[in-house]
């Protein structure tokens, strides 16, 4: 679903990416770790076309995404293009950016409605259904700010399932949460994982890589150092790099 070739990108002379490689078959659950810098948030950001890259190549189902250089040729999409192309992808960040002024049945019809053209009925029975599965029927009507962290989170997920992504990307989503709230997300994004939906999630719950991840991957300074299934990386890794990183988070 994500096929990645030597992708790199820069902001001025700061090379973030080196020159990353990676396939994604559909149904996986990819979850990637590594220091704080070293290019996780670009990378997600790249495959949601939020940056563009400066090399090598990116597909996202099968299509080729974004900017793109071939020799010294540059291919831009246009805008209806690249928008066609994101609405196909879900991202849930760290800080949780609900609508503050809708309430959590608003934020998730407000997609469907506004760019999928979807009837406001449809919606809302969907909206209902997803408010269901993350745990939170009884919330329909609150706003955000009235809403804790966790749930807040819960609803930015349904926002996104709303949407019927094919890929969902998740940045560190339970990294501004209170310690207690951790586990009602994972919980969610779990049970997500058993639907067969294809996730790539950036974070430092290593529990989560472990027992969900189908493959975890390792990220320093711009590059993957090690992938693997979860134990090989997680426990038994071969790099010294992925073996410090890990020693210093547990
Ligand atoms: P963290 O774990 O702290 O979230 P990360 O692995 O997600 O880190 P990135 O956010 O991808 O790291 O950043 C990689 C590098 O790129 C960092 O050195 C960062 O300062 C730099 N960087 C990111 N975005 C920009 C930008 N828009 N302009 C300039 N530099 C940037
Ligand atoms: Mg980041």
């Amino acid at each position: 679903l994500v096929l990645a070739q030597k992708v790199e990108k820069q902001f001025g002379t700061l090379k973030v990416l080196k020159g990353i490689d990676l396939a994604i078959p559909k149904g996986e659950v990819l979850c990637i770790i590594g220091p704080s810098g070293s290019g996780k948030s670009t990378f997600l950001r790249c495959i949601n076309q939020l940056e563009r890259i400066d090399g090598g190549a990116l597909w996202v189902s099968g299509e080729r995404v974004g900017y793109h250089r071939e020799g010294n040729k540059l291919y831009e999409l246009d805008d209806a293009a690249i928008a066609r192309q994101r609405r196909s992808i879900g991202m849930v960040f760290q800080r949780f950016n609900l609508f503050p002024h809708l309430t959590a049945l608003q934020n998730i019809i407000e997609g469907p409605v506004q760019v999928l053209g979807e009837s406001a009925r449809e919606a809302t029975a969907r909206a209902l259904a997803l408010l269901e599965r993350v745990g939170l029927a009884d919330k329909r009507d609150a706003y955000p700010s009235q809403l804790s962290g966790g749930q807040q989170q819960r609803i930015a997920i349904a926002r996104s399932l709303a949407m019927r992504p094919e890929l969902l990307l998740f940045d560190e989503p339970t990294s501004a949460l209170d310690p207690e709230l951790v586990s009602e997300v994972l919980k969610v994004m779990r049970d997500l994982a058993e639907t067969g939906m294809t996730m790539i999630c950036v974070t430092h719950e290593l529990g989560f890589a472990r027992d969900v991840g189908h493959r975890v991957a390792f990220m320093d300074q711009g590059q993957i150092v090690e992938l693997g299934d979860p134990r090989s990386v997680l426990v038994d890794p071969k790099e010294t790099r992925t073996k410090a990183f890990i020693n210093a988070v547990r």
